[in-house]
């Protein structure tokens, strides 16, 4: 299999080098040189790719692309020359079943805590063959004050500042509630609607008390999925679902607002439906299965 040096973001040759091999290691680039920071954001040492004298015990080949300023270590944790690196990278992606994009293995860093979460976009972007990894698993945990006034701000917002701190294309996503006789609210404030005190019943208990004697009952949720490249491109996505707020909760699966989500169309809320006949018509389902057809293309074209 051939693999190239070309960068997989913008299509440039990338300078070979090495790095060290630390524990959860990711690259911040300062200057010409750069600084290695580990999991934990303690500065490391400088480092200098493209030497071939930094082999040794401790470092590993790595690739380095001067424009979108990302290191690509083809072989993690292994030490090898560079002049036998493609072979080895070769028997790596048949052992892992890899597919390269570009080359080299494409990893995605999902901006979330959340392990359900990166299950499911794990499942979905899998098939398109590249790797999403968690913050946690590259030892970053980045809060981010989510100031923008809509979904699509926010969830740029979250992207770009996990793909700053490790230098690989983040994914976020935002959503939301929106009813209509709440003028489109909480919107953008559904995970904070009636202040920090409130759980997830007490916020739809807040949501049914503000209806109270309102006969417009229509709302919908919305995603809006961003990923965030280090050559500065974004991709982003979103989905809808229409329904009606119920007039009392009703059901037990889901989370958030899903007891007083009716849809009519099935008859039930979303908190009546299983996971997987939620995912079908979600918000949620729907802005990921039009993201992964816009990764595809996206990597197609880029390959
Ligand atoms: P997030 O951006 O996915 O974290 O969603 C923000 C907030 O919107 C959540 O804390 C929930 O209150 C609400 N929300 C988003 N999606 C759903 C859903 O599918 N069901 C119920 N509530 C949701």
């Amino acid at each position: 299999m051939e693999i190239t040096s070309v960068c997989p973001y913008c299509g440039k040759e990338m300078r070979d080098g090495a790095i060290p091999v630390l524990r959860d290691i990711y690259w911040c680039p300062r200057g010409e040189d750069g600084m290695l920071k580990d999991g934990f954001g303690d500065e490391k040492e400088q480092v200098c790719l493209g030497r071939a004298g930094l082999l040794g015990d401790y470092y590993t080949p790595a690739r380095y692309c001067e424009s979108c300023k990302v290191v690509i270590v083809p072989v993690p944790e292994i030490e090898w020359p560079l002049d036998k690196l493609d072979k080895k990278f070769t028997a790596w992606q048949e052992e892992t079943g890899k597919r390269p994009v570009g080359g080299l293995t494409m990893k995605f860093v999902l901006a979330t805590q959340n392990p359900k979460k990166l299950k499911e976009m794990s499942a979905i972007l899998g098939e398109l063959g590249v790797e999403v990894v968690s913050e946690a698993d590259i030892g970053v945990k980045i809060e981010v004050e989510e100031t923008g006034e809509t979904f699509a701000e926010n969830s740029l917002l979250k992207a770009k500042a996990v793909m700053e701190a490790t230098k690989l294309p983040a994914i976020a996503d935002d959503s939301g509630l929106c009813v209509d006789a709440l003028n489109g609210g909480p919107g953008v404030y559904s995970a904070r609607f009636g202040g920090e005190g409130l759980d997830d019943t007490g916020r739809y208990r807040l949501l049914l008390q503000m209806l109270h004697g309102q006969a417009d009952r229509r709302a919908h949720f919305h995603t809006t999925i961003t990923c965030a490249f280090p050559n500065g491109d974004v991709l982003q996505d979103d989905g809808e679902v229409e329904g009606t707020i119920a007039f009392a909760p009703m059901g037990e699966n889901g989370f958030g607002y899903d007891p007083v989500f009716f849809v009519p169309d099935k008859r039930k809320t979303f908190a009546q439906l299983t996971a997987e006949e939620k995912a079908e018509i979600s918000h949620r389902g729907k802005a990921l299965r039009a993201f992964k057809e816009t990764l595809k293309n996206y990597l197609a074209e880029h390959q």
